[in-house]
């Protein structure tokens, strides 16, 4: 049973790490019954999804990520001609956005990266570009001799709508250090979001957990992305991302140890808790079929989620970490999920607004 005063917390957008920790002692069923129960209310039955691509323009990078089993796997570059022919193949297929990410390349000024937006813009301007994580925000700004804001303004100018709430893995700093040493710390995820924010860019907020980290890493990290959404209001959807132990130094120390990658209840505890914890914060919460497998990923709208993410056409770094669910879903695959759940799929743009 839970108790009363969680439950109205938890009713009220005010749950607490410390009602978080005791619901996690519960039987999970009655955990994704709350969460479910709390999705119903907030965003009704409808689940979403997004007809997407992905482009990562290039795996090369100077970054130590120690999860990270894309980098420097083949060694590529796009160009700018490369990049306009999938982003045409992204029009032609009936996408609405295009998700633009790559490696942090040595010396990768501003340039770049304005060079990408205005790939996109100069022939579809009314392609979204959700584009650039916090960390190659920092890395352009770094390597131009620009402030973290002018950087993200310059990018805004020249045609940035969105930004991936990527590079957040767990914002714990003690976390940070021991899997992404050289990344940026947690105050700086924190600021280079907020800035976004402020200058009228929204961005995703997402969390990777399953590697060295504690529940309790996992509720702090949610309950900064709170804070910061009461700050802003500037997140759109929080995504949990299940930790893919394969092909990369962590994972493998981890599979050494005879610790093994997350269990799927585990996985839907996330779903559930983070749908606790955001109530009245963040209304999506994002299920990822290509981390969870498109079953799990199904399962995962009982338990707190209402969106199935993207069709993404081209899914490259879950791939080199041992994800097997492939690079593409065809909208009628997704439908077909959402239906079976007796829910109703809808697409949407990147804002959540229905196409
Ligand atoms: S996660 Fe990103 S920044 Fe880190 S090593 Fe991999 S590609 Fe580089």
């Amino acid at each position: 049973m839970i108790p009363e005063d969680i439950l109205e917390r938890a009713y009220q957008g005010t749950t607490t790490k410390e009602d978080a920790l005791t619901l996690l002692k519960i039987k999970p069923f009655e955990l994704f019954a709350l969460a479910d129960q709390i999705r119903a209310e907030t965003v009704g039955d409808n689940v979403t999804y997004i007809i997407n691509r992905n482009i990562n323009f290039t795996d090369i990078c100077i970054g130590t990520c120690g999860f990270c089993a894309f980098k420097d796997k083949k060694g590529y570059l796009l160009s700018i001609d490369q990049i306009k022919e999938k982003i045409k193949e992204a029009h032609v297929s009936g996408a609405t956005e295009v998700c633009i990410q790559g490696g942090l390349l040595p010396n990768a000024d501003i340039d770049l990266y304005i060079d990408i937006l205005r790939a996109v813009k100069s022939e579809y301007p009314h392609l979204h570009t959700h584009c650039f994580s916090p960390m190659e925000i920092n890395h352009a700004a770094r390597a131009s001799g620009l402030s973290v804001e002018e950087t993200l303004k310059k990018l805004k100018d020249n045609g940035l709508n969105t930004m991936p709430g990527t590079a957040a893995e767990i914002l714990v700093d003690k976390v940070r250090k021991i899997i992404c040493p050289d990344k940026l710390t947690r105050q700086e995820w924190i600021d280079t979001v907020t800035l976004a924010h402020n200058i009228g860019i929204q961005t995703t907020a997402t969390m990777m957990y399953g590697h060295v980290d504690t529940w309790e890493d996992r509720i702090d990290h949610i309950l900064t992305i709170r804070e910061i959404q009461k700050e802003t209001g500037g997140f759109s959807e929080f995504v949990p991302l299940s930790f893919m132990p394969y092909n990369n130094p962590i994972g493998e120390k981890m599979l050494e140890e005879g610790r093994f990658m997350n269990t799927g209840i585990d996985d839907l505890k996330v779903y559930a808790i983070a749908r606790i914890l955001l109530n009245t914060h963040i209304d999506n919460i994002q299920t990822s079929w290509v981390k969870l497998g498109k079953k799990l990923a199904q399962i995962a709208l009982s338990c707190g989620a209402n969106d199935m993410g993207g069709t993404l056409m081209e899914e490259s770094i879950s791939r080199s970490a041992g994800a097997f669910s492939g690079e593409v879903i065809s909208v009628e695959e997704l439908e077909w999920i959402i239906r079976a759940t007796e829910r109703t799929p809808v697409q949407r743009d990147t804002l959540y607004r229905s196409i």
